[in-house]
């Protein structure tokens, strides 16, 4: 059986890469379960989404714990202890990671005892989902050309045919240039559940309903909270565009990261705008820009 997990951040197309892989494995003739792991957050959270695929009829249910293909959209998040991209590697996996950072450094940097891949993250703007399909579906070597196009169209068949002919343009140019790889992720064996460690139970104290009421009294908890690292693009105030309106901008900023000081100046609070970019489609003169964090990370 393949079990494959990919992990992105939200809004970057992860669901649909699952989607994607399962329906070109499906095509080809596999029995498959595809599935995305997200919680309530949105935008620029931490997202991953897998798929199993074989022959025969599939009973292993749950997320995967042990993937033969680890694919990456968003290389900032394996150092996100909390993303799990590193979670049940063995010398089996194969990791493929957007990234402009070459595979060498990353097998050095993690230590990383299988194989890994690496190619260019698209530009901004672009779908990093699609390309992520393409190269896994590459890397199984079960797919072909004919098959992911053919998903493809079945999966975002509603879309504009604009938006269709750019997802396929990246999803094939990352098929191509896994040509040398073709077929490197070999599938795993079947897991008993004997394999499976038992959970470690938790008792749970009984406890007096003040304590234990699903409420957080304590104030300002959130601010430990720094969803700024969750950004893909930064949201950038122009002041010499900005009219320090009536701060539309902070209104609408879902986090309230947006303070507005004692002379009307709007301040973005970076360590926890999430970077969903309300703010910069509210602003009425378009004083807000959208720079995507690699650019700024550049700077
Ligand atoms: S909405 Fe735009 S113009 Fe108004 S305060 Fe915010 S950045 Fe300035
Ligand atoms: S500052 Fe703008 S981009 Fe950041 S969370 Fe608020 S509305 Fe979203």
């Amino acid at each position: 059986m393949y079990r494959i997990r990919f992990h992105g951040r939200g809004g970057q197309g992860i669901k649909t890469a699952g989607r994607l892989l399962g329906t070109a494995f499906f095509l080809a003739g596999y029995e498959v379960q595809d599935a995305p792991v997200y919680g309530a957050e949105r935008r620029g959270a931490p997202v991953f989404s897998y798929v199993r695929a074989d022959r025969a009829p599939i009973f292993e249910r749950g997320v995967i714990r042990e993937a033969d293909l680890v694919v990456v959209a968003d290389d900032s998040l394996v150092a996100v202890p909390a993303a799990g991209v590193l979670k049940g590697i063995t010398g089996h996996t194969v990791l493929f990671i957007l990234s402009t950072v070459e595979a060498g450094v990353w097998q050095d940097r993690l230590n990383f005892p299988g194989r890994v891949l690496t190619l260019p993250p698209p530009a901004a703007g672009l779908p990093a989902g699609s390309p992520c399909a393409g190269a896994a579906a590459r890397l199984t070597g079960v797919i072909d050309e004919a098959g992911l196009e053919r998903a493809l169209r079945q999966e975002l068949g509603g879309l504009p045919e604009a938006v269709v002919a750019l997802n396929l343009r990246e999803a094939l140019q990352a098929y191509g240039a896994m040509a040398a790889h073709t077929g490197c992720v070999r599938q795993g064996g079947a897991v008993s559940p004997a394999d499976c460690a038992a959970p470690d139970w938790i008792e749970l104290p009984l406890e007096t309903a003040d304590t234990a009421a699903p409420a957080i009294h304590r104030p300002l908890t959130s601010l430990a909270a720094r969803t700024g690292l969750w950004r893909t693009l930064k949201p950038v105030i122009d002041y010499g565009r900005c009219k320090r309106c009536w701060w539309v901008c902070s209104g609408f900023c879902p986090d309230g990261a947006i303070a507005v000081g004692p002379d009307g100046t709007p301040r973005i609070d970076y360590d926890h705008c999430k970077g969903c970019m309300i703010c910069l489609a509210q602003c009425p003169p378009h004083a807000i820009e959208a720079v995507p964090e690699r650019e700024e990370a550049a700077i």
